[in-house]
């Protein structure tokens, strides 16, 4: 098990918004986490990345992240992509924004780790010089992972990644995270876009209210009416 979270809650100030999650990720798999606006996923993110308030534990291939701050979070293999756009830096040009997400992988790994983004997103590799603001939202989005991916996370949290993207887009992210899942990354996506989630998960829980309120594989995101009281919360 690459990714292992029991009780994990999340609050501002006072204010629980999520309760006593667990969830379990191996390698090479996705679980989403599906619920409606205001269910708690991007809380729920946000207490497992160390950047809002959250109790329980977070156990990442054999270490405990639970009490760390972000960043050392960060460089103990959890990465995350945040659901609003401005991830990127948008007077630096792609390599540029590339390199900072290269820069706290040892010197000698940096040039195989970009290799392996670039051919991910070849897009990206076309579009190096560019400035990242003048990119479209998708390859934004693209280069946010590129950007997460540079320490070689071994737990990847996007946060609705495919929001207000064009449906093209969504091939070039189902092909990536398979490729993810091939090189062994566990990945935890939160969506409320079903189809999607359907596409590239493995696993699902759904959030209502801060809990999780059902789990199952696969299997039942094909059949997504049987999801629609879960998901309305
Ligand atoms: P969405 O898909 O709309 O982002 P979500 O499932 O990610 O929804 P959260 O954004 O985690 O849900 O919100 C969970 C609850 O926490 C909501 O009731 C929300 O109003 C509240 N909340 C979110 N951010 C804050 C904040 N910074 N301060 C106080 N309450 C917040």
């Amino acid at each position: 098990m690459i990714a292992q979270g029991r009780s994990i809650g999340a609050r501002y100030s006072r204010i629980s918004v999520v309760e006593g999650v667990h969830l379990d990720v191996r390698g090479g798999e996705m679980l989403a986490v599906l619920g409606a606006n205001g269910a708690g996923k991007s809380s729920l993110f946000g207490a497992i990345a160390g950047i809002v308030s959250g109790t329980g534990t977070i156990n990442v291939d054999g270490v405990e992240l639970g009490g760390m701050l972000a960043h050392n979070r960060a460089s103990h293999g959890l990465a995350f992509v945040p659901e609003r756009r401005g991830n990127v830096f948008s007077t630096l040009s792609v390599r540029e924004n590339v390199d900072i997400g290269l820069r706290l992988l040892p010197p000698a790994e940096r040039e195989a780790q970009r290799a392996v983004v670039m051919e991910l997103f070849p897009i990206l590799k076309t579009r190096q010089d560019s400035a990242a603001g003048v990119l479209s939202g998708g390859e934004q989005q693209m280069l946010a992972i590129a950007m997460a991916l540079g320490r070689k996370p071994k737990l990847l949290l996007l946060d609705e990644p495919t929001q207000g993207l064009a449906p093209m887009v969504f091939d070039i992210l189902e092909h990536a995270f398979n490729v993810l899942k091939g090189l062994g990354l566990a990945l935890l996506l939160a969506e409320q876009n079903l189809p999607f989630a359907a596409r590239v998960a493995d696993r699902y829980m759904v959030l209502s209210h801060g809990q999780v309120v059902r789990q199952g594989d696969k299997a039942d995101l094909a059949r997504p009416e049987e999801l629609a009281d879960a998901l309305l919360g």
